[in-house]
């Protein structure tokens, strides 16, 4: 059938500044790391981007290898667009990366300007795209000099293949240096993406500071701890969770008693809040304006619905956050 998107998609999402620059991003944005790859089924994919965009989720973000097997996702992504979002490319913001290995020899892999320019070129033929909004930088690469990294990202800007530039899991020193290069080459860094979430706290150790203060957004993934922070895991593992997937990197011994204590106390919190777990992990890693896009994935259309639910209740008593804290600290 036909998809129309809603006419009222863009009533109810919050959109954010994505730090100091012109562009806003969707609080709740969707990524395609699982669930889009070669061998998930394209249907459940389509119906995923379909809800998200109903629901105002403007921001897809990819990477050359997602999938498996890498690249498939960019792919899939792109045979969806073609088939649903031919006029809508405008309204959406893709991102994709490279920094991660993707094909063979010392060209496919880390960050010279040879691998980047290259690898951009080959995700936007798979995505059947003629730009993308955001090029990152997918991680640190120690022997490349991080002048020659800052000037390929300036680069493809130029080029006219990306609109912004990007940096995941880039440490707080690296950041900093690198904010100053792209700013010298006229390419200001628009956004860092890192891991964060009431598991993995360790962007409050300086990077969100920074970030804030050089007028760089962030968008933080694994925000749900890819499932472990929702009511997935409270009973068991189910056999359709990520947990139990082959090749991926949740695995049945993460879903440890450990986490699950924390986990049954924060779901206990979250009801009495009035929300799922899922929703007030979200609603915690936006909380302090600092993070401008909480970065999820979901296997299931429900779960969007889920998950974008949580705007309704973003705010924070005082009282809550120490429970929170409580729980987390032991
Ligand atoms: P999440 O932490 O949001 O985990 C998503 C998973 O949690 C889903 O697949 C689903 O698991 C489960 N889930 C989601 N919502 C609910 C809900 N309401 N109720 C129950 N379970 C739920 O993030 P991801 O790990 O998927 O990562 C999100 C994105 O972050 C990626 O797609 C990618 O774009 C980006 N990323 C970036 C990295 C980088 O290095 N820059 C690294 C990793 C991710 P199930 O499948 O079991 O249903």
């Amino acid at each position: 059938m036909t998809y129309q998107p809603r006419n009222e998609r863009y009533e109810s999402m919050v959109y954010n500044r994505c730090g100091r620059s012109g562009l806003k991003l969707p609080a709740i944005s969707l990524g395609l790391w699982h669930n889009f790859g070669g061998g998930d089924l394209f249907e459940n994919g389509r119906a995923l981007i379909r809800k998200a965009f109903d629901l105002g989720i403007t921001h897809f973000d990819l990477a050359n290898n997602y999938g498996p097997p890498p690249g498939s996702a960019e792919e899939n992504f792109g045979a969806i667009l073609k088939k649903d979002f031919s006029g809508f490319r405008d309204e959406m913001v893709i991102s994709t990366k490279a920094g991660y290995g993707m094909w063979p020899g010392p060209y496919g892999d880390w960050g010279s300007r040879k691998y980047l320019v290259t690898s951009l070129d080959q995700s936007l033929k798979r995505m059947q795209l003629d730009y993308v909004d955001i090029f990152y930088h997918h991680r640190p690469d120690p022997e490349t000099p991080l002048e020659e990294t800052m000037m390929a990202l300036d680069h493809v800007v130029r080029q006219g293949k990306a609109l912004y530039v990007g940096l995941s899991n880039y440490g707080v020193k690296d950041t900093q240096k690198a904010i100053g290069i792209l700013k010298e080459l006229g390419t200001p860094l628009l956004i860092h993406q890192p891991a964060y979430s009431m598991l993995n706290r360790w962007v409050e150790d300086g990077l969100t500071d920074l970030l804030k203060e050089e007028g760089v957004g962030s968008i933080a993934f694994v925000p749900l701890a890819q499932g472990l922070l929702t009511n997935r895991y409270i009973n068991g593992i189910p056999s359709d969770s990520r947990a139990l997937k082959p090749n991926s990197f949740l695995n049945e011994g993460d879903v440890s008693e450990e986490v699950l204590q924390k986990v049954r106390k924060l779901h206990e919190i979250a009801q009495e809040r009035g929300q799922s777990l899922a929703q007030m992990a979200l609603a915690w890693v936006l909380r302090e304006q600092k993070i401008t896009s909480a970065l999820i994935g979901a296997s299931k259309v429900s779960q969007i619905e889920e998950n974008v639910a949580a705007l309704n209740n973003l705010g924070f008593s005082e009282e809550e956050l120490k429970r929170i804290e409580e729980v987390l600290d032991k």
